[in-house]
């Protein structure tokens, strides 16, 4: 990914009295004083995944497995994101399946992993990719599996408002995708005891 360089905390505070004003409002008035400030943190904070390496959080795997011979699943992971189109919050959950050979990762090096990618201006579909892409590159498993299920602000405040919406995709690798059983197995074991 090409990266621009960073403006000042002031430039971007700055943009956020732009945008204040923009919405018709007066940045000057007490109460939005200190509304710029707080929300470059927060920018902060929701945006802290592009300073972090992908790769490097599941740098460290192990290679006993012990005998163990069937898949890894993280299942109802908290996701929070923003879209890259209107940069509002999508909020929903991730499951995250591997199927290990040989290699496996400390299971919150995975949960990090989604945080990462989640906090980034993001599309559903491309962090979906990323994340069983990076998976593959550094365990080499014999499959990997993530599907999100979210909602988006952008659809359930503005635009065209269907606030039921969830949208789910989905990424399959390797035994997943080409053992239509691993699929069924893997989807009945994420419906134990949570719909999807
Ligand atoms: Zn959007």
């Amino acid at each position: 990914m090409k990266k621009t360089s960073r403006p000042s905390v002031k430039q971007a505070e700055d943009a956020v009295r732009t945008l204040i004003a923009w919405a018709g409002d007066n940045p000057d008035r007490e109460g939005l004083l200190e509304t710029p400030k707080r929300v470059v943190n927060a920018y902060r904070e929701f945006f802290a995944g592009y300073d972090a390496n992908p790769e490097e959080i599941l740098g460290k795997t192990f290679e006993e497995v012990e005998g163990y011979d069937d898949m890894v699943l993280l299942k109802d992971m908290r996701l929070e994101s923003h879209c890259e189109h209107h940069m509002v919050p999508f909020l929903g959950k991730a499951h995250i399946a591997y199927f290990p050979n040989k290699r496996i990762v400390g299971i919150s090096k995975i949960a990090r992993l989604l945080d990462v990618f989640a906090k980034r201006l993001q599309t559903q579909e491309i962090m979906t990719s990323q994340i069983a892409d990076t998976i593959n590159k550094v365990l080499k498993p014999k499959g990997v599996a993530v599907i999100i299920d979210a909602k988006h602000q952008c659809m359930t405040t503005r635009g065209i408002h269907k606030i039921n919406t969830s949208t789910v995709t989905k990424k399959m690798i390797g035994l997943f995708k080409s053992d239509p059983k691993m699929e069924e197995k893997l989807m009945a074991m994420i419906n134990l005891s949570s719909a999807c």
